[in-house]
């Protein structure tokens, strides 16, 4: 994986998980997608539209949460002249926070990753998200080649969609000789045959997935054996052969073979990402055993050496769920540090507000800035240029990372002394 890729896609799909649990009250939580072609003005003249509909809605509360998000939406589109060069996406309504009643109107502005195509503005009582999800899965192209002794198939998969790229058959004759034919000149025959087809098949990988853009990685496949002595011999370019991530068996070649891939491509791209995530930890548990002094772990330590520029590579677990909180005293500049279980956030605020300062004995407390740990120390790490890994707790190395370790750990440029 690309540096810090791992985290932008990690930090979308937070997001989403975060929209994706939010339900309006009722059918009132606006989701708009606006393509990077799409002129501002347009985008707005039709909320206006959307606005005059809402007039409809029986709810008196229904209504008014509708056209209050529509005036929110239009207000924030005015930031902007024209859409970024990947689109614009805004989700807007009334969030209920705890129980009737409480309801805040809430905002989300996103910049998709990638171009957005479509356009559309939806009305419902949760927020529209599929085509961001589209995105997150859609960020790379395989090649796939298929190959036994009679046929090869080239294609390329990106997101769900494949596409077949080159079919070739062998031209390699049968396993049984003719009468008459001397069984070592049939052998002979038939290797230089193999040789040939394996060229031609090497050859047009090299060529067609030499161009691909967002190119990951390649899958072999096939029936038999024949896909090994091809991964083996000289036919692919080495850069091509560097990209291999996976060797499966399929019952097929050509386009049912790729099928085949299609179907259990989840699993092997997962099973590609796991093994990355692995070694990543087995590294950091290496120097750690080895007492290299280029292990350390815990928030304070790592955020230290952050700080320092020290870190090679920052490894975060998926599931470290933590909000860092700055408390500070209104009347005297008093000030905490606390990390806290997001869940715990609405509970701690309004203790917090009934707790004494320590330093002034005044009620005085507030909670000044609250990050997202993760989002915290991976901006702390962008600042220095260190690469971030977001490791899933999916293996056993990522559950001892998030269980031993508190799922922060770095490995360091140099041994610390
Ligand atoms: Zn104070």
């Amino acid at each position: 994986m690309e540096k810090s890729e791992s985290v932008s896609r990690h930090k979308l799909k937070r997001t989403l998980e975060s929209l994706a649990s939010k339900e309006g009250r009722g059918t009132e939580l606006i989701s708009i997608y606006v393509p990077p072609n799409r002129q501002i003005h347009e985008v707005t003249a039709n909320l206006r539209e959307e606005h005059g509909t809402a007039t409809n809605i029986k709810s008196r509360t229904t209504k008014k949460n509708v056209q209050d998000a529509i005036e929110r939406v239009i207000q924030r589109l005015k930031l902007f002249k024209k859409p970024p060069p990947t689109g614009l996406v805004m989700f807007c309504g009334a969030i209920p926070r705890n129980g009737p009643g409480s309801e805040r109107m809430e905002i989300f502005v996103l910049v998709p990753p990638k171009p957005i195509n479509v356009y559309f503005y939806r009305c419902d009582n949760r927020f529209h998200l599929e085509p961001l999800m589209d995105i997150l899965r859609e960020k790379e192209t395989f090649g796939i080649i298929l190959i036994d002794s009679n046929d090869a198939t080239l294609a390329t998969l990106r997101g769900r969609r494949m596409e077949i790229m080159k079919e070739m058959t062998s031209g390699v004759p049968g396993k049984h000789r003719a009468g008459g034919q001397s069984a070592r000149r049939f052998e002979r025959i038939r290797d230089a045959a193999v040789n040939e087809y394996f060229k031609r098949v090497g050859k047009y990988s090299n060529n067609i997935f030499g161009q691909l853009k967002d190119f990951k990685g390649i899958i072999i496949g096939g029936p038999g054996p024949t896909k090994h002595s091809f991964e083996e011999g000289d036919y692919l370019n080495y850069m091509i052969k560097d990209k291999i991530i996976a060797s499966i068996d399929t019952s097929y070649v050509g386009s049912n073979g790729v099928k085949e891939i299609i179907s259990k491509s989840g699993e092997i791209l997962r099973g590609v990402r796991y093994s990355e995530e692995k070694k990543l930890v087995q590294k950091f548990l290496y120097e750690l055993g080895h007492e290299t002094g280029k292990a350390s772990y815990g928030e304070n330590e790592v955020r230290g050496y952050l700080k320092e520029g020290l870190v090679d590579i920052l490894l975060l677990s998926e599931k470290l769920n933590m909000t860092h909180l700055k408390i500070k005293c209104t009347n005297c500049e008093y000030m905490e540090d606390r990390l806290v279980d997001p869940r715990d956030l609405i509970g701690l605020e309004k203790q917090i507000s009934q707790n004494q300062c320590p330093k002034c004995l005044n009620q005085n407390l507030i909670i000044d800035t609250t990050k997202d740990l993760i989002d915290e120390l991976v901006d702390e790490a962008d600042r220095t240029g260190t690469e971030t890994q977001v490791i899933s707790a999916d293996t056993d190395e990522g559950v001892m990372l998030k269980d031993s370790f508190g799922g922060i750990a770095a490995i360091l440029r140099y041994g610390k002394s």
